[in-house]
């Protein structure tokens, strides 16, 4: 069956907003962009809509160059208005990712992606973990207890399977976890001996019910668009036989609210009122 992840999205929506209401200021979140795209646009859109929702002020600054990141991410940092900064991809092609993000402060990183945020992790303290990876484990614990559980987690990538793969090997969560990627042999070995599979691989519909024993629990990070319609990385007859998670509304629904929450919780963090 389609799992049904109304009630956990409104008790994210509900927290947040009891949250905000007991801040001594109005939250700011600002997005940097490059070169947007169309998809950045309609992205920047939806969280300008979602900020507002929360009463969280939102600006967006445009960074065209490399040189002009260099200059104005130091300077968002400095900037106390503002307690969440997040960039958007593309980035220019003259500077990495990883020294494009590690020029924002860590404690304004909200969507987790600086170096010192996902070194967290490893520790077991996490403080702000990449939105997505946070999100899915959201969902984990709100459809049940994942101790001993065999998890597997199909993606590597830094925002998603890497760090999604450390949060359920934490104690107090002692998942047990095999991460797969595009050169794993058998795949279907693997995700038909998992009580948990996490698919973030960018493939639409790419893995079918011969991937699954009946009653895995599926949770579908992929966000495809073919001809205007999204589509997961798993096939939807997996509902058939398995628990699934919505695409569109499932994973990235609960992803934006996560944003909104790091967003809050800087705010908490840099006036001690965690
Ligand atoms: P990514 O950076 O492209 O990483 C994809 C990962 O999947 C890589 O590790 C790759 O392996 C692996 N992979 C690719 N094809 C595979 C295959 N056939 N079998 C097994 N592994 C395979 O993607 P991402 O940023 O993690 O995103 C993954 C998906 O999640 C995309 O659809 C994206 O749109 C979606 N997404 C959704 C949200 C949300 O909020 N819902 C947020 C972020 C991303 P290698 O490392 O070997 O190349």
């Amino acid at each position: 069956m389609i799992l049904n992840l109304e009630p956990l999205y409104s008790s994210i929506v509900e927290d947040i907003k009891q949250r905000v209401a007991r801040l001594p200021r109005t939250p700011k979140l600002v997005a940097v962009t490059c070169q947007p795209e169309p998809s950045t646009l309609s992205y920047l859109r939806s969280q300008e809509k979602q900020a507002k929702r929360f009463g969280i002020e939102f600006a967006v600054y445009e960074a065209p160059k490399a040189s002009d990141l260099k200059l104005l991410l130091p300077k968002l940092s400095a900037d106390d208005s503002i307690n969440g900064i997040f960039l958007t991809h593309p980035l220019p092609p003259e500077i990495s990712e990883i020294e494009a993000i590690s020029l924002i402060s860590p404690d304004k990183d909200v969507e987790g992606r600086h170096p010192a945020n996902l070194g967290k992790i490893m520790y077991d303290s996490p403080i702000f973990p990449p939105c997505t990876a946070e999100a899915v484990l959201r969902i984990i614990k709100y459809l049940g207890d994942p101790t001993g559980k065999r998890i597997s987690v199909i993606g590597r990538s830094v925002t998603v399977g890497k760090p999604l793969a450390l949060l359920l090997l934490q104690k107090g969560i002692d998942a047990t976890v095999t991460v797969c990627h595009s050169r794993t042999k058998n795949i279907a070995e693997i995700t038909r001996e998992s009580d948990i599979v996490v698919v973030a691989i960018g493939r639409a519909k790419a893995l079918n019910k011969d991937y699954f024993k009946p009653g895995t629990t599926v949770i579908d990070v992929g966000i495809n668009v073919e001809n205007d319609e999204i589509f997961g990385d798993v096939d939807p007859s997996v509902a058939e036989i398995c628990d699934l998670t919505p695409v569109p509304g499932g994973v990235g629904r609960i992803t934006t609210l996560v944003l909104m929450e790091h967003t809050v919780k800087a705010v908490e963090i840099a006036r001690n009122i965690l």
